[in-house]
């Protein structure tokens, strides 16, 4: 997606060869007209899906998931993050471990908003070793429902999220994929096929 590739391209800095950092548009100040763009081509992609709900996961996850979700008429139920709980009995969970700020959080769901037969659209702003999408996914089927597809914001090619989601048979829609981050430069995955 072009838009998305300029934004990362002007306001994107690479912290490290494997972190991006985008909080001037997706992760702390958000760009509503960017995401609305974002949450058409999600809808562009997954209209024919049959989607019956979005699951993204707090926080940064939001702001793009609901843009899909008005496109595609339907709820986005956001998981927590939270840490070990003790009161459970009402919610889905699952440990997602986190490479990135290296905690193992409790992801957790309300039993009463993910329904049997669901087709669940599972959104997220970043892809990298797939844990957090693999957690949701978890999720959804725990529940009695089905994983229709794997919405991406920003994919790092480089680490293994994407191939071990596509080999366990996940559909995987990434709108900018990123190929390398070394040298601060951002490589995009079509950029080095070219
Ligand atoms: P995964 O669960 O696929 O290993 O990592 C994805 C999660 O880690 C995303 O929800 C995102 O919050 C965070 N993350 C992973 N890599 C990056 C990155 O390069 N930049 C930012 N801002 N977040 C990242």
């Amino acid at each position: 997606m072009e838009q998305l590739k300029q934004a990362i391209r002007t306001e994107g800095s690479v912290l490290s060869a494997n972190v991006l950092k985008v909080d001037a548009f997706l992760n702390h100040r958000i760009d509503p007209v960017l995401m609305a763009a974002i949450g058409r081509e999600f809808a562009e992609r997954f209209r024919e899906a049959g989607i019956t709900k979005i699951l993204t996961i707090e926080t940064s996850g939001i702001a793009p998931a609901l843009m899909a979700a008005l496109e595609l008429g339907v709820a986005v139920v956001f998981a927590r993050k939270q840490k070990s709980l003790t009161m459970r009995d009402d919610l889905y969970v699952q440990k997602v471990y986190s490479f990135t700020k290296q905690v193992e959080n409790e992801v957790t769901v309300s039993r009463k908003f993910l329904e049997k037969g669901d087709r669940v659209l599972i959104i997220d702003d970043f892809l990298a070793h797939g844990e957090a999408a693999f957690g949701l996914a978890k999720i959804v089927e725990e529940a009695g429902g089905a994983v229709a597809g794997i919405g991406i914001v920003i994919e790092k090619s480089f680490q293994n999220g994407a191939a071990k989601l596509q080999e366990a048979g996940y559909r995987v829609e990434s709108l900018a994929r990123i190929a390398s981050l070394e040298n601060n430069q951002v490589q995009f995955v079509e950029e080095t096929i070219h």
